[in-house]
């Protein structure tokens, strides 16, 4: 096992992967922007090391100040976290030639699948479900893609190849609207991404988020760790995540399971990764792969007890998995609230001082968060800083200890988003189960509207 892991993020998931190599026994180094200078992780980290000013292109995306402190330092490994150099190729490739290893998959892993049409591509041969679309990318030829257009049906959606973050997308109706939409999703992808390539699929109207966790090691084991229910966004984002995933049986979690493990094993994939999909009318449909850990982990691991940064770190460091597929149980129901800062129904952000705050408890609570009172939120990251998870048997009771646990949350001196939860909460749509991705962009605009 490595006996020093350099993390390579910021915020909540600084904290959570800092308390998980405590747990193993393993030494941290927070490497830290001069923003975060005086955040909690920092200074609970056996070293700390300030990489740059506080515009993450400065810090938190320098590559060669992360690699300078991993070298410092004595640091064995790094792990990357969410969101900044995660998902990047170019980094863990940087990371593994400075002779460190990258707790994550391999760097030709992170660039097939970030690459739309080649993840696609790989997952189609893999006998996973994907959106029905153009066979990889759009050709020059208008009259051709006229012909691909019809086949799959109006409406359909154009997408980068390069994209992420939910830009480089364009839905078009009508053939009318076709070139064009081409030629502007193109440029866009052009200079947002550096890759001009597009492609084509079905528009689904009103589907579903639901993805798959997955957890695999060097040698060949593949499992999955069962689904989780990410619908609840605006913007794009997620909000609001619950695990097993409203009406999805065991015969279909399995089945679809099974396909991306599978599908893992044959591109050779290490670590954990999240297949999504979108779901409608009974059917999954594969949209991206995620190379790395996600922010609403937490959920599987409360319904499966896995802790799934630990599972990463014993993986990176070449061990076999511990359970297989027969041991993974999937008991109970855990809902996760992104807590915000930002106003509930604006969305606008809300960056200063904390001056207030109390968290949470209670049984089935758990509160990843690396505020505290008077902790200063700086203006330069995402607005997150923290996430509730409540656990329980049923939906129910998983609903009802998210509904006491925010009640009890006192964050003031910045606007949270907890009213919007605590209205989700108590929202019958919501409470049915089920809602599709457009849901709550709806609701937020009816209540914009009549407010
Ligand atoms: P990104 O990498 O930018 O997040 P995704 O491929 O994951 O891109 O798509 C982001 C979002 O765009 C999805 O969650 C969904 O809301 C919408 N979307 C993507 N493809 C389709 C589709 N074929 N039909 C309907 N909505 C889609």
């Amino acid at each position: 096992m490595f006996e020093k892991i350099l993390i390579a993020n910021r915020g909540e998931i600084a904290l959570r992967v800092q308390r998980a190599c405590r747990t193993m026994g393993i030494k941290t180094v927070a490497v830290h922007s001069t923003a975060d200078a005086e955040a909690k992780y920092v200074k609970l980290a056996d070293e700390s090391v300030c990489i740059g000013p506080p515009p993450a292109a400065q810090s938190y995306l320098n590559i060669p100040a992360i690699i300078s402190a991993a070298e410092v330092t004595d640091s064995q490994a790094i792990h990357p976290g969410y969101g900044f150099l995660s998902e990047n190729a170019d980094f863990a490739e940087r990371v593994e030639k400075s002779g460190f290893v990258f707790i994550g998959p391999r760097p030709e892993t992170i660039r097939l699948m970030g690459d739309k049409v080649s993840a696609k591509n790989a997952m189609k041969k893999a006998g996973v479900p994907c959106v029905p679309g153009s066979d990889g990318a759009l050709p020059e030829d208008i009259e051709e893609i006229r012909k691909i257009a019809k086949q799959i049906g109006y409406p359909i959606i154009i997408k980068a190849s390069g994209g992420g973050g939910g830009r480089g997308m364009r839905v078009v109706h009508t053939e009318a609207a076709l070139s064009n939409a081409v030629i502007m999703t193109r440029n866009e992808a052009q200079a947002a991404f550096g890759n001009p390539v597009v492609y084509a699929e079905k528009f689904l109207e009103n589907p579903r988020h639901i993805e798959f966790q997955l957890l695999i090691d060097e040698h060949g084991n593949a499992i999955h760790l069962g689904e989780r229910d990410c619908s609840l966004q605006r913007r794009h984002q997620k909000i609001l995540e619950e695990a097993p995933a409203p009406g999805i049986n065991e015969k279909m979690r399995n089945k679809i399971g099974e396909r991306c493990a599978d599908a893992c094993r044959r591109i050779k994939y290490r670590g954990v990764g999240t297949f999504e999909f979108l779901f409608e009318n009974d059917e999954f449909y594969f949209i991206e792969m995620n190379t790395r850990l996600q922010v609403e982990h937490p959920i599987t691991e409360a319904i499966t007890g896995i802790d799934l940064v630990q599972a990463q770190i014993r993986v990176a460091a070449g061990e076999v998995l511990a359970v297989r597929q027969k041991d993974v149980i999937i008991k109970g129901h855990a809902i996760e609230c992104r807590i915000n800062a930002e106003d509930p129904y604006k969305l606008t952000p809300s960056a200063g001082r904390i001056t207030q705050y109390h968290i949470p408890g209670g049984p089935g609570v758990r509160f990843d968060s690396h505020a505290y009172h008077n902790y200063m939120v700086p203006p330069h990251y995402d607005s997150m800083i923290g996430k509730v998870i409540a656990y329980g048997d049923t939906r129910e009771q998983a609903i009802a200890r998210m509904r006491i646990a925010l009640t009890e949350t006192v964050i003031e001196g910045i606007k949270t988003n907890i009213p919007l939860h605590l209205d989700l909460l108590a929202d019958a749509t919501f409470l049915r189960g089920g809602v599709s991705i457009h849901y709550l962009e709806q609701k937020l605009a009816l209540h914009n509207k009549s407010s």
